[in-house]
């Protein structure tokens, strides 16, 4: 994957601890190709002046905008808070693109996209694309966030939802004050009966999960319920794992050799103190005691190696994909066969809990709760 030069054009902090940036290519070339759900990782100049580590961001545009790319972030530390004080025209580095949590819309005809919180950023990007190339697809999207001011592209996606009839949406505010009157948001956390309600038929469909772990489950369990297979499931979880530094195989090494040490050491001064305790004497042959010691030795060092070995494959890895430079390894669901063999395959949780799950019959009564009275 190759690493561009792009430059900041528009920023806007005006949501509390949301962040939306608009990046340029610094030559003004269009920019790469990508497909709808992909993401990058992006490294910025500190205040000091120091290059950042590399985090990743889904690409909130459309790969149809061929000249700039968006990104809505959620500012929850050092890294995001960094980019919230960035200037117009300031450099960032960007990666990529990454990632298999994408929108077909050859494969996909008829798509439900749920997204909690910040987890919205690669839906955003597959309905402006099928928006823009006029697919005939089917797109719902359940999108639920505290209050309105916390979702990100509420307004826009509300816009695009009026404008292609084949986009549906439902809202859930869980926080807000204020319940709506207005159709297609509620206030309630999606259990099975509300999606079951807004998506009707459930087994030709393919379902994709984006947000935070607890809601991610939730969603998975709701699906179960519902009856959806594992296959009809993909899922990106913003978490990454902390990088495994270049160094720790060498810091092993020297480790291992410092605990051989010790132990032949210890080994050897004990025997020495047998043997001279059983003899009488402080007159030991070490050489026959240095060679058993030796052998133990070798042992636990090939164990060692073997560990570096392994460890040192992995960061190669890492580095191969472009992960490298203080980046964490994304986990990602949807991508068992990523690129970086360090992108850790998170599978659909097996229904362990509902080992039978109980589709919801149609005919049982399943209704979206109704709007509540304005509250005053
Ligand atoms: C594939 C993918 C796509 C993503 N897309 C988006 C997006 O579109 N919008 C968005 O807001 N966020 C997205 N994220 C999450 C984003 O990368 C992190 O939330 C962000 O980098 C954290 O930076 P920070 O400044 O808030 O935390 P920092 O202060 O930089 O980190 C604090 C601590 O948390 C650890 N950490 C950093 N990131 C994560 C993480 N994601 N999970 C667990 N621990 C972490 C760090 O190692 C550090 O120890 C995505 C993540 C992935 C893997």
């Amino acid at each position: 994957m190759s690493e561009y030069k792009y430059y900041l054009r528009k920023i806007d902090n005006s949501s509390s601890n949301l962040l939306i940036l608009e990046l340029k290519p610094k030559d003004n070339q269009p920019i790469f190709s990508f497909r709808p759900g992909q993401y990058v990782l992006i490294a910025y100049r500190d205040k000091r002046g120091k290059m950042t580590d590399k985090h990743a961001f889904s690409i909130a545009s459309s790969p149809t905008k061929r000249d700039s790319l968006l990104f809505g972030i959620r500012v929850q530390g050092d890294f995001t808070k960094g980019l919230e004080l960035l200037k117009i025209g300031d450099e960032l580095s960007v990666a990529g693109p990454y990632g298999d949590f994408c929108y077909d819309e050859r494969k996909h005809s008829s798509v439900v996209m749920i997204a909690g919180g910040i987890g919205i950023t690669p839906f955003f990007s597959a309905l402006n694309y099928a928006s823009d190339l006029g697919i005939n697809n089917h797109l719902a999207l359940l999108y639920s966030a505290r209050k309105i001011e916390d979702a990100a592209f509420y307004n826009e996606i509300k816009d695009l939802a009026v404008k292609n009839k084949n986009i549906t949406t439902l809202f859930s505010f869980t926080e807000e004050a204020v319940v709506f009157e207005k159709e297609g948001i509620i206030n309630q956390r999606f259990d099975a009966g509300i999606i079951k309600n807004f998506v009707g038929r459930v087994d030709d469909k393919i379902f994709f999960i984006c947000g935070p772990k607890p809601f991610m489950d939730a969603m998975v369990v709701n699906l179960n319920v519902l009856g959806v297979g594992a296959k009809q499931i993909k899922m990106e979880e913003f978490v990454m794992i902390p990088r495994k530094s270049v160094l720790i195989p060498w810091r092993n090494f020297a480790y291992a050799v410092g605990v051989a040490a010790v132990l032949f050491v210890t080994a050897f001064s004990l025997i020495n103190r047998t043997t001279a305790v059983s003899s009488g004497s402080k007159n030991v042959d070490t050489s026959l005691l240095v060679q058993v010691n030796q052998g133990a030795i070798e042992r636990l060092v090939s164990i060692y190696e073997a560990k570096n070995k392994a460890l040192v494959d992995l960061n190669q890895q890492i580095i191969a994909a472009g992960l490298n430079g203080g980046t964490s390894a994304p986990v990602s669901s949807s991508n068992p066969a990523s690129e970086s063999s360090s992108v850790k395959p998170k599978t659909v949780p097996a229904p362990a809990t509902l080992v039978n799950p109980t589709p919801v019959q149609a005919s049982q009564p399943i209704s979206i709760p109704r709007p509540r009275t304005r509250v005053s």
